[in-house]
């Protein structure tokens, strides 16, 4: 876990962030310099490098830009991502066992192995695994098969108050689709660093700009979930 920062140290990360949000590229020193009216170069050179020592930053060393952004105490953010993870709740490992039932059926039909699970007040709304295959559908990954199910069944197809379970983290469609269905929760079991959007490459299901945002667990049964994936595009090649 990222260790405290001094108040100078928060002001060069949130100035970090802001500047990532708005141009998806990290500020030079020089940029960070001017917009926090700090004269010296060598004092924002110091306080990127006790931000990188305290764990909240990592630099590449052949780029001036090249800053990793790590903004959640306990976040595995990447890639200049703001992201912000809760602790998992108690019932979130069943929950996550019952999505990984639906990805090892996804499996048996030739299906990449993700399954997802739609949960409301401890009663599961809808389950699913990816159908991409078997529909001949590229948008038919677990979350979307998840989410059509549960909203023809809500008034104005919004799934308020529930959580979804998904055995993989969700790409830019699901994860843009979680925020239409303003789903208040997501619990993911493995990152996806090729096309993650909730975290890995990208945080659209927290991005401050949009008009819903969600809560988020990840890490809930990720050595079962990786096993499994890896498994089924081991066995592949
Ligand atoms: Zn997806």
């Amino acid at each position: 876990m990222p260790e405290p920062l001094t108040e100078l140290e928060r002001g060069v990360l949130d100035c970090v962030i802001e500047y990532v949000q708005r141009h998806m590229y990290p500020p030079t020193v020089r940029e960070i310099g001017a917009t926090l009216d700090i004269r010296s170069t060598r004092s924002v050179s110091d306080h990127l490098r006790s931000l990188e020592r305290k764990g909240w930053i990592e630099r590449t060393r052949s780029r001036s830009r090249g800053i990793r952004v790590i903004t959640t105490p306990g976040s595995r953010g990447t890639a200049a991502v703001r992201v912000a993870f809760e602790p998992a709740q108690p019932a979130d490992a069943g929950w996550m066992q019952r999505a990984l039932a639906r990805a090892r059926a996804a499996q048996e039909t030739d299906e990449v192995p993700v399954g997802a699970l739609l949960v409301r007040d401890g009663v599961v709304l809808a389950e699913g695994g990816n159908l991409t295959r078997t529909l001949s559908d590229p948008t038919a990954h677990a979350e979307m098969v998840v989410i059509r199910k549960a909203a023809v069944l809500e008034a104005g197809g919004r799934l308020l108050e529930t959580t979804l379970y998904v055995t993989l983290e969700p790409c830019a469609m699901c994860a843009g689709a979680i925020v239409l269905a303003k789903i208040d929760r997501l619990v993911y079991a493995t990152g996806d660093p090729r096309t993650g959007m909730c975290g890995s490459l990208g945080n659209i299901v927290q991005d401050r700009r949009m008009n819903h945002r969600v809560r988020m667990t990840a890490g809930v049964l990720e050595d079962e979930a990786t096993t499994l994936l890896r498994g089924f595009f081991r066995a592949r090649r």
